[in-house]
Parts: structure tokens; C-alpha cells; sequence
């Protein structure tokens, strides 16, 4: 198999491209972009395999992808026997995996095709088991069929510990009824996506101290608030009333870009919508005099280049931080409830933050 495949939200294929051909080049190889809605890809053209890219970069490093694996060149099928064709190429690649997923783009379109791979869903499992490519003990490995159309599919592999063990690699987040806005799910699955669950009582813990940087009318303080915390919420605009009667809300109409907390916090979030670079200046801030441990941040991202844009932004914040003497840990990712966006993640190491000590 010679590409290496990735989901992304329709209409940032080419950013999830940009994404790759920057991986591919750093790692030697020669290799031409695809791409189709909802899907994005590099294919070999010097003659190598596409698993040593796969598996040279990690997936949680990666900004657009959803979800990143080895794929066959798509098949096209015959509509009275698709089965054969598929475990046919499934056999010739040498293929073994233990377990099957049925996936179609996140597009309209895409949405129409998880009836025909719900149908053969079954009849596949039965087929592919009976040749020993389906069976227990194949190391975690995973096969997925991107169903393109009826006629088409496209087949992939996906291994442990370098995925999304998501469908689809979406995370779907119920909006719970009492939050102020449907921006709280970006900040939730944020937390998901960056911090562990095993680590969420001690680093999303009760009692703690958090700023949110262009608050109104909540979502964001609302999950602040909800993790026990006492919220600075920084914004002109109005808070949501019962949100502000949880007592845990301060609510101040000033300059998030200028503001300084009275004394050192444990969390920075950020949902301003403003130019990255100014978001950055603020965010690079507050970590070099250490107000926060950790920040949630969004980039927004209204120009062409939106890869080239991030990965100029990481590299800046990566290098002020390094300059200053800042042990970090950074974190992008276009998150399903991102739109023009990406939400970046950065945890101070340095394990000598004071507590509580007036900035
Ligand atoms: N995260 C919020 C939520 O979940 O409800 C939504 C935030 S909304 C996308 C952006 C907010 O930033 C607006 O309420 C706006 O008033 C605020 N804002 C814009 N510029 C600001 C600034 N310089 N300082 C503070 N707030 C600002």
C-alpha cells in the first residue's frame, strides 16, 4: 500500500493535504496528493510503501486529521457482487486485522452510504473470517472501508496507539440542555482530546482557578464551572443570568488582550475571535510569566493557507516559549466542533509553579 490517508471536515482537504506533502517532504519521500471530500491523502511515487510515513508521524501530531491510515488504491465494485472484490484486494495486500469498520465521509452524501455498509456489514465479517484475514489476535490492527459511492470503496488500515479510536474520528458531544452556547462543546472535547480522563480529576479539579478570555455569553465558563472551578470571565458583553448565579462567575467588562489575573491561575481559555498573531502575543504572555499551568486556545483561521498559517503559529509559539526558558507541552488539533478554527492546547512541565503567589 503506497497512501497514506486521512479524514478531515469537508472543505479543509486542502489543508489536511498541505498537511501531509510538509510530513512527506521531511521524511524523504517523492509522493503526489489526492484527495476527495472528506478525505485527503499522499501516494507514493518513488516506489516506497506509505507505512513508514503512517508511522512516522504520530496521529495526535497532526492538525487536520481525523483519523490516519495505510490505504489501497480505491476499488471500484460491481453493484450485484461487491464482496468479492473486497476480500480479493484484501487477500493480494496480505492483509490480517481484527476487527472491520464501515465508514463514509463526513459530507451529505456520505451520510446516504451508511445504509448499504450497515447491509454488508455482516455478509463481509463471514467472508473475511473464512479466509483468516478477520481473526482474533491481529495485533489491534483495524480495517476500514471509506465508502466513497455505491460502486466505490476505499480500503485502509489503521494500527494502536497511532489513531482516533473514534468513528469516523468524530467526536460527538451531546450540548447539554443548560449550557449558554454551542460553543461549550469546543472547549469539552478539548479537554478529550488533550487531557487523559485518568487526569481530569487532578488537572480539571475543584477549587481551581481559570480565566476565559471573550466569555459571553458563557459556554466556555459554563464547563469551567461545571469542573468546580472559580471563573474570571473576561468579556463586554452579557453573561448568562443563571450561569452568574452559581456564585463561581467573576464577571469583568475589560481587554482580554490586555488583562493580568490578580494572581497566578491554574487554567487560560480563549475564544476571541481575532487575528492569530495577536492571540498568540497574548497567549505566549501569559505562559512565560507562568499566570496559567495550562490554556485552551482557538486560532481562527479565515485565509486560504490555513495549514501554512497554523503550522507558522506553532512554530512561533514553540520558539518564544523555548527562548524564555518555558518547558511545554503544545498541542493543535481542528477539532469536530471547530469550524474556521483550530484549538491549541499547551501544558507548562516545569514542575516548580508556585501556588497562588501574586503576579
Ligand atoms: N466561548 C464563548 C461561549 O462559549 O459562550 C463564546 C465566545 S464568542 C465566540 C467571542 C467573544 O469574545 C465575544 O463575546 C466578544 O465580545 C468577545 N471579545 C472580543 N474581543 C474581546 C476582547 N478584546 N476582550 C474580551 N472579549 C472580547
Amino acid at each position: 500500500p503506497a497512501t497514506w490517508l486521512v479524514y478531515c471536515r469537508e472543505g479543509f482537504e486542502r489543508d489536511a493535504q498541505a498537511e501531509l506533502l510538509y510530513h512527506a517532504a521531511q521524511h524523504g519521500a517523492d509522493v503526489k496528493g489526492v484527495a476527495g471530500a472528506g478525505w485527503a491523502g499522499v501516494t507514493r511515487t518513488d516506489g516506497g510503501t506509505a507505512n513508514a510515513l503512517q508511522r512516522g508521524v504520530a496521529f495526535s501530531r497532526l492538525v487536520f486529521a481525523r483519523q490516519s491510515l495505510v490505504a489501497l488504491p480505491a476499488l471500484t465494485l460491481s453493484r450485484d457482487d461487491r464482496l468479492s472484490a473486497i476480500a480479493g484486494q484484501v487477500s493480494e495486500a496480505g492483509w490480517s486485522f481484527d476487527s472491520i469498520w464501515h465508514e463514509t465521509p463526513d459530507t451529505n452524501d456520505g451520510k446516504s452510504l451508511a445504509r448499504l455498509a450497515k447491509a454488508l456489514t455482516r455478509p463481509l465479517q463471514g467472508l473475511l473470517k473464512k479466509r483468516g484475514a478477520l481473526r482474533r489476535k491481529a495485533g489491534g490492527r483495524r480495517l476500514h472501508l471509506l465508502w466513497l459511492s455505491g460502486s466505490q470503496v476505499q480500503l485502509g488500515m489503521s494500527f494502536p496507539g497511532n489513531r482516533s479510536e473514534l468513528a469516523g474520528g468524530i467526536r460527538r458531544l451531546r450540548l447539554p440542555s443548560r449550557a449558554p452556547s454551542r460553543s461549550t462543546l469546543k472547549l469539552e472535547e478539548a479537554w478529550h482530546e488533550f487531557v487523559p480522563r485518568e487526569a481530569w480529576d487532578e488537572r480539571l479539579a475543584q477549587g481551581m482557578q481559570a480565566a476565559d478570555l471573550g466569555a459571553a455569553p458563557g459556554g466556555w465558563t459554563w464547563q469551567l464551572v461545571q469542573r468546580g472551578m472559580h471563573v474570571y470571565a473576561i468579556d463586554n458583553g452579557p453573561m448568562d443570568k443563571a450561569l452568574m448565579a452559581s456564585g463561581q462567575v467573576e464577571h469583568l467588562g475589560e481587554d482580554g488582550f490586555t488583562w493580568a489575573p490578580p494572581e497566578r491561575l491554574d487554567w487560560l481559555v480563549c475564544d476571541i475571535v481575532d487575528k492569530p498573531a495577536r492571540v498568540l502575543a497574548m497567549v505566549e504572555r501569559w505562559l512565560v510569566q507562568r499566570w496559567c499551568r495550562e490554556a485552551v486556545f482557538n486560532l481562527k483561521l479565515p485565509m486560504k493557507k490555513r495549514w501554512e498559517e497554523v503550522q507558522r503559529c506553532l512554530s512561533r509559539l514553540e520558539y518564544a516559549l523555548e527562548q524564555a526558558g518555558v518547558d511545554a507541552a503544545v498541542a493543535c488539533r481542528h477539532l469536530y466542533h471547530d469550524r474556521e478554527e483550530v484549538t491549541v492546547h499547551v501544558r507548562l512541565l516545569t514542575a516548580d509553579m508556585p501556588d497562588a503567589e501574586s503576579v
